[in-house]
């Protein structure tokens, strides 16, 4: 304990005793600036709800956050949300043992998991999820097979694919968009798959029923489910989850 710890003793005394304390205060957030406070809405709140899946059944975003969640979705913190838990993901499954009988299975939802349709999303007209769903304008943008990768998650798929993963593709998408999701799926950089997996005539049901039939349907085939990845809690919940699931950003749009 030497001279220069008492300089700092009575450097902090002094700021605690002085108006430096004060600016402390000074330090917090105004309206505006991280939260994106608008109204009574914190639109970080918004999206920490949604992510958490404190928040279900919305069918908007707030029309206060819709800025906030453009800038959010174009900007660097979407990727590098996106690449984060694609890290996590590799770092769990490089850990695993596979058994190389071909049964060890990673599941990948597609919409807002493989494929972005953040052009779409960008539209004026779309707004990134302000404006109510428009299915017929959804499903032209579909048949244009467009949609770019996901990059940190084309890189998991590669690194699943290198570590002997065999791919399910697990979809909301009907089958008639059978021929342009392949095309785009393709185009894109995913090459291979053990099974693509869209919504029939005959599948029924909401979200999680429909996906928790197809993932059980899989496992009575024999397949392991050793991760599953998707952008929406219908992805993750209900029965065959898979032994790890993965939860990718998506603010945009809401699936039960
Ligand atoms: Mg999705």
């Amino acid at each position: 304990m030497g001279f220069s710890y008492l300089i700092l003793m009575v450097t902090i005394a002094t700021a605690f005793a002085s108006p430096i304390n004060n600016q402390i205060h000074l330090l917090k957030p105004h309206s505006g600036s991280a939260g994106y406070k608008h109204s009574n809405l914190n639109c970080l709140s918004w999206r920490l709800a949604v992510e958490t899946d404190n928040l279900q059944d919305w069918t908007v975003v707030p029309q206060e956050c819709a800025d906030y969640v453009g800038h959010y979705m174009l900007g660097k913190q979407y990727r590098q949300d996106c690449d984060y838990v694609a890290a996590e993901a590799y770092k769990y499954a490089k850990g695993l043992n596979l058994t190389g009988d071909g049964k060890d299975v990673w599941v990948f939802d597609i919409d807002e998991t493989t494929l972005s349709n953040l052009p779409y999303y960008a539209l004026d007209t779309v707004a990134f999820g302000a404006i109510p769903y428009n299915a017929t304008l959804f499903d032209e943008w579909v048949t244009k097979a467009a949609a770019p990768a996901i990059p940190g998650n084309l890189k998991l798929y590669k690194q699943l694919v290198r570590l002997g993963f065999k791919i399910v593709f697990l979809s909301g998408t009907r089958e008639a968009f059978e021929q342009p999701r392949i095309r785009n799926l393709k185009a894109v950089g995913y090459t291979q798959w053990e099974k693509l997996i869209l919504k029939g005539d005959n599948d029924h049901g909401n979200a999680v029923e429909y996906k928790s039939s197809k993932r059980k349907a899989l496992e009575e085939a024999g397949y392991r489910i050793r991760g599953n990845i998707g952008d929406q809690w219908s992805d993750l919940l209900g029965s065959n989850a898979g032994d790890r699931t993965f939860k990718v950003p998506d603010p945009m749009y809401y699936i039960g």
